[in-house]
């Protein structure tokens, strides 16, 4: 961590603290959810908003927050035209929350709101960004332990920018770091990777992880695993490289085993047998062809919708805040 760090010099008035909340069907932990944060955030020295995202909930999420945003301006929402998930979802919050600070989190208490005090204060020493690190995670299954572990170990060998384990999305950033993620052009938003891209001097606070309060979860496993294949086909090209070296490798052993039985033919004469392992190396190769190119597929697949430049998201209405102008390169 930087040693240069110079404390921010606030004038007279409190900062402004944004919390950006992103909902997928939440009714039931929207009320349970502000009861609890409110306190919490009229005990610190700030002014704050929360800019709530209905991410094309097909519940009563946006009657309630309508409902919230009428009797606490404080209240503010990013009504998006369907279901565009968790990434977009942060991406639109993002784009309209008007803090000296951001904060992300999720609306069902998993992010524990006492934590946001000892964030404001390493933002008010000069941290850019504090992040909070799970030190345990017994809300979530062996497998989803395991298979997040896994994850984690491949991405951070195999991208040039880390992410550190156990830190999800629950965040406070300043607001140049906020700014710099906006210029961000790309349309597949693996925030995790783009947080940990833009940099900035960075803080650490740790929790434990308490399960969900209310509602449940939105995540089975083929979301994430689509998930993790966003993060790695956005941060590495390795998994396309590896195919050349394999093609060498094949290669030269090919060559080597032709030059072998060249010269056995020629000394002890044609020989016959060799149908099985014949088979077995061809359809061993046509294998690796399909896996090889399958993964083409995966990059091509996301260059072509990084081409069409369709926008991350869409809004079908806010309340509280005013159309984001600022147009994405
Ligand atoms: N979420 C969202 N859009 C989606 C899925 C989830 O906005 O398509 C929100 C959800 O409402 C919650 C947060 O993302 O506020 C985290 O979701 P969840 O708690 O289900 O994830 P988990 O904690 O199980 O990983
Ligand atoms: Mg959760």
């Amino acid at each position: 961590m930087s040693d240069a760090l110079v404390a921010r010099s606030l004038g007279t008035e409190p900062p402004r603290l944004s919390i950006i909340v992103p909902c997928y069907n939440e009714e039931d932990a929207l009320d349970h959810f502000w009861r609890t944060i409110a306190p919490h955030l009229d005990d610190m020295d700030v002014q704050w908003d929360i800019v709530f995202v209905n991410d094309g909930s097909s519940d009563a999420t946006l009657l309630k927050l309508v409902q919230l945003h009428r009797a606490d301006q404080r209240a503010k929402i990013v009504d998006l035209t369907r279901n565009f998930g968790k990434e977009a979802a942060m991406t639109a919050g993002l784009d309209h929350a008007g803090g000296d600070m951001v904060v992300v989190m999720d609306v069902d208490l998993q992010d524990p709101p006492e934590l946001l005090i000892d964030m404001v204060d390493l933002w008010r020493q000069g941290y850019d960004v504090v992040v909070a690190r799970r030190v345990s995670r017994f809300d979530d299954t062996q497998l989803k332990r395991v298979s997040a572990g896994n994850f984690y170990r491949v991405f951070n060998r195999i991208s040039p920018s880390k992410i550190p384990a156990d830190v999800g999305d629950y965040r406070l950033m300043d607001k140049r770091v906020v700014a710099a993620l906006r210029a961000l052009p790309e349309r597949v938003r693996f925030m995790k990777g783009l947080f940990a891209w833009v940099g900035f001097p960075t803080a650490v606070v740790d929790y434990e992880r308490p399960v969900r309060q209310r509602g449940t979860t939105k995540f089975n496993y083929w979301r994430l695993w689509n998930f993790a294949l966003d993060g790695i086909t956005s941060f590495s090209t390795l998994p396309l490289r590896i195919w050349s070296y394999l093609g060498l490798f094949v290669a030269v052993v090919a060559f080597v085993y032709g030059v072998i039985i060249i010269g056995r033919t020629i000394i002890l004469g044609i020989d016959v047998p060799g149908y099985a392992s014949l088979l077995a190396a061809v359809l061993f190769l046509g294998g690796m062809q399909l896996v090889g190119l399958g993964i083409i597929g995966e990059y091509l697949g996301r260059i072509y919708s990084e081409t069409k430049r369709r926008p991350i998201y869409l809004t079908g209405g806010l309340y509280g805040l005013k159309q984001e102008k600022a147009e994405r390169p």
